[in-house]
């Protein structure tokens, strides 16, 4: 099951924080629901088209990004740590 690809932008709660890590130096960014929500071109992509369009924002860096969801009280269901 890839969680990334059954959730859309718009099932998104605006409180949702996602870990962005970037996998070439390792530079963590928050990227929360209501920023998803307020880009008009986000809101039909789901989360793995989210992912792969994510950039490292590190100067001379624009590695591609990994996605996580850390298992935060609010976000019942689910846990960190899938990979
Ligand atoms: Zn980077």
């Amino acid at each position: 099951m890839n969680w990334k690809r059954n959730i859309q932008v718009l099932d998104l709660e605006p409180g949702v924080r996602l870990e962005l890590a970037c996998r070439k130096c390792g530079k963590m960014r928050w990227l929360t629901g209501r920023e998803l929500l307020e880009r008009q071109s986000a809101k039909y992509l789901y989360l793995e088209d989210v992912e792969r369009r994510a950039r490292c924002r590190q100067r001379g860096c624009g590695g591609l990004m990994r996605m996580a969801m850390p298992g935060e009280g609010e976000t019942s269901g689910f846990v960190g740590g899938i990979a």
